[in-house]
């Protein structure tokens, strides 16, 4: 039987307002977390953050990349995720976080927040207009704090599941288009939502971490009438290149490097995504002053 790994599926519910997303990711989780050295409940959030980007991204239809931030001054600094999407092709997720000092197995990551914020920034590649929105966060689960800045921000209403157990990560979206997005559809069903609601929070971890798209829809929704669409692919990605990373240090400005150069005779990056090396030796940094800074949008992720 066709498993569910790494794939998203989007459905709709046949004549009415409500559709959804289900994702899952296996080796894109792996891959993209585990060269990082996480601590226990920070990888399983990232993982639900990740989940939670393909099906956002998922609703958006847009080429280019969608990136969720958590901002924290407590012990938990960044949770970040950059979900690209190209129409027609895969989706390519990576995310990283930083944190300072020990973080205990059992420490949710909601004990180790201060004066969190979330960011969503959405970096269109073919042209349109770049949007970023920050709001304080409000919730006790990474997709309440989704739900809270869907309903908030986007007048959506939207529910996320989302859950990892630290081999995969996997979620389900549901979401009612507002009316004039759906004027033409059958409004005589006006329970749908409601109902939907009702029976897609029945789902369980286990559900959506195992089950394929059809075994858990017509399980969830044997009554409705729900048309699954073709799966897109999921797969860890990370942009980095040594331009990127050359951009970057130019941002860092002349004397920096120079400081760098003199008191270590080259300059090293990691990239905290993928851990990918760079390294520019005197004359590669000599050329890096000389060259002038092009500002690139995915220079402020590293
Ligand atoms: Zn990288």
């Amino acid at each position: 039987m066709d498993n569910n790994h790494d794939k998203l599926q989007r459905f709709v519910f046949e004549n009415t307002p409500v559709r959804g997303n289900l994702i899952n990711l296996t080796s894109t989780f792996q891959l993209a977390l585990n060269k990082q050295k996480l601590p226990k409940s920070l990888k399983k959030s990232l993982g639900e953050l990740m989940a939670a980007s393909a099906l956002l991204a998922a609703t958006l239809k847009m080429h280019g990349a969608l990136v969720l931030q958590i901002q924290s001054k407590g012990a938990l600094k960044l949770l970040v995720v950059e979900c690209t999407s190209d129409l027609d092709s895969s989706m390519k997720i990576r995310a990283t976080a930083k944190w300072s000092g020990e973080i205990e197995d059992h420490q949710t990551m909601f004990e180790l927040i201060e004066h969190g914020q979330f960011i969503i920034t959405l970096d269109p590649k073919d042209g349109g207009q770049a949007y970023q929105g920050i709001v304080p966060l409000e919730g006790d689960s990474i997709s309440a704090i989704l739900e809270n800045y869907m309903l908030r921000s986007e007048q959506i209403d939207t529910k996320i599941w989302l859950c990892c157990d630290g081999e995969s990560a996997a979620g389900m979206l549901i979401q009612k288009l507002p009316e004039t997005m759906h004027s033409s559809l059958d409004v005589q069903d006006a329970d749908v939502w409601n109902r939907v609601n009702h029976l897609a929070s029945t789902v369980t971890d286990d559900e959506l971490l195992h089950l394929s798209a059809e075994t858990l829809l017509t399980r969830l929704f044997n009554e409705e009438d729900v048309r699954l669409f073709e799966a897109t692919d999921t797969q860890f990605f990370c942009s980095c290149t040594r331009d990127s990373v050359a951009n970057m240090l130019r941002m860092l400005g002349d004397e920096e490097l120079t400081d760098i150069i003199a008191e270590h005779g080259k300059i090293e990056v990691n990239c905290d995504f993928c851990n990918a090396h760079y390294a520019f030796d005197q004359v590669d940094a000599t050329q890096l002053l000389m060259t002038e800074t092009p500002i690139l949008s995915n220079a402020k992720l590293h």
